[in-house]
């Protein structure tokens, strides 16, 4: 590392006092029962398959989320149409619900806090605080122990030349703030390629990273309740096109020893950050070895395989953990293959629904969104069969069919 980690924006010390005084110490009765209220902020996809599992253990929904026609507010009880800073819609949230959570990590770790002072939150506002911003982020898991690529921190070009002296070229220019599916991230070969993607960048907060050679991308979904306990979903096996996830295949084939592996450091990361609820951990497998890339305080894009294959879902265990309930069972039922189905394919009379559902080992997902544009995740397709190998090529072919 190149530089100090700067303050984490809405003050360390408010989001370590969140965590003390949030989900921990809320005086909310647990187990939260059906016929309770629950709020989510953010009403995308992920914010919609928790809303469903919700609805369908009996729970009523309030999404927040400022777009009208968001996937989430489309299946809610009530859609809070209002931005996330808005003082009197976390009001009304908090006062509604008995448990709010998150479904994405930008949602203003400020706004948890103030959740926190009406009603139990979970994940705490501190860990969203972390996965929110690349630099906390990579600086707490290099503080901890936890390997992770090359990287330095960037916050001005005159950190640059440092910077690659650390990371080496290739290297990945991240901004550390609001970058997702390989937006806000560029590749650059040298000084005055960096240089100029910073200032493409307007010159904000950005992480360098070593270009590491992928042998192959694997992810945990974990689950971690108030009391400390830690269950896991099958380890993903995860490719990437553009830095968007294209495919998981579960179980991921990699040795026994690297998925032990993996699961122990997903559940060392869960501890240390005292967290309670589903987070994902997306790991680089180098050299044979695990390299954390990131950690998202939510369900996960590469957990959406439980949704089929799984006794419980990652979307039921969400609810689950928020209730403070007994987590559910993590068993693999069947092996999977996920793959998601982009905006791109909304061209030549596409998608061909008729040549997906036409399978009856394919369980099909759509999210309610309305405009398809290139890159945007639209939905995702399951395919579940005894033989992995076979899954994989139904969804391969099926992917191109589309
Ligand atoms: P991210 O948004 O940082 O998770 O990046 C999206 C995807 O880009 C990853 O899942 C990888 O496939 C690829 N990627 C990101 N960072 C690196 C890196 N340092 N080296 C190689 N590939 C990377």
């Amino acid at each position: 590392m190149s530089s100090k980690a700067q303050p984490i924006e809405t003050g360390a010390d408010d989001a370590t006092r969140a965590s003390r005084s949030g989900s921990e110490s809320f005086a909310t009765a647990l187990p939260i029962l059906p016929g309770a209220t629950l709020g989510i902020l953010g009403g995308g996809q992920l914010g919609r398959m928790f809303t469903i599992a919700a609805r369908t253990m009996g729970y009523k929904v309030m999404v927040l989320d400022p777009d009208f026609a968001s996937p989430a507010g489309q299946m809610a009880d009530v859609h809070l149409q209002a931005d996330y800073t808005d003082h009197g819609a976390l009001k009304q949230l908090g006062a509604a619900c008995a448990a709010v959570t998150t479904e994405f990590e930008n949602v203003p770790a400020a706004s948890l806090i103030e959740l926190a002072g009406h009603t139990r939150v979970s994940p705490g506002a501190a860990c969203v605080a972390i996965a929110q911003d690349r630099s906390h982020e990579k600086s707490w898991l290099a503080e901890n122990g936890f390997a992770t690529a090359p990287f330095a921190l960037i916050y001005s070009e005159g950190d640059l030349d440092a910077g690659l002296a650390d990371t080496g070229t290739p290297a990945l220019l991240k901004v550390a703030r609001f970058g997702y599916d390989g937006k806000g991230q560029v590749r650059v070969d040298a000084r005055e390629e960096a240089r100029a993607a910073f200032r493409e960048f307007g010159g904000q907060p950005c992480v360098l990273e070593g270009f590491v050679k992928l042998e192959c991308e694997v992810s945990v979904v974990l689950t971690r309740s108030d009391a400390g306990e830690c269950v896991m979903f099958p380890i993903a096996e995860n490719r990437h096109e553009n830095g968007i996830l294209e495919v998981s295949v579960v179980p991921a084939r990699v040795p026994d020893s690297l998925a032990d592996e993996a699961r122990a450091m997903a559940h060392a990361i869960a501890d240390r950050l005292g967290y309670v609820g589903v987070m994902a951990v997306e790991f680089f497998v180098v050299g044979g070895r695990l390299l954390v890339n990131e950690i998202a305080p939510r369900p996960h894009n590469s957990g959406h395989y439980t949704l089929d294959a799984c006794v419980t879902d990652q979307f039921e265990q969400q609810v689950r953990a928020l209730c403070g309930l007994p987590l559910g069972d993590t068993r693999l039922l069947s092996p999977v293959v996920m793959v998601n189905i982009l905006g791109d394919r909304w061209h030549d009379g596409g998608p061909h629904w008729d040549a997906l559902l036409a399978h009856r080992n394919i369980k099909l997902h759509l999210y309610g969104k309305e405009a398809a544009r290139p890159g945007r995740k639209m939905g995702h397709f399951n395919v579940l069969d005894a033989d992995l190998s076979a899954a994989l090529a139904l969804a391969e072919r099926m992917r191109d069919a589309l």
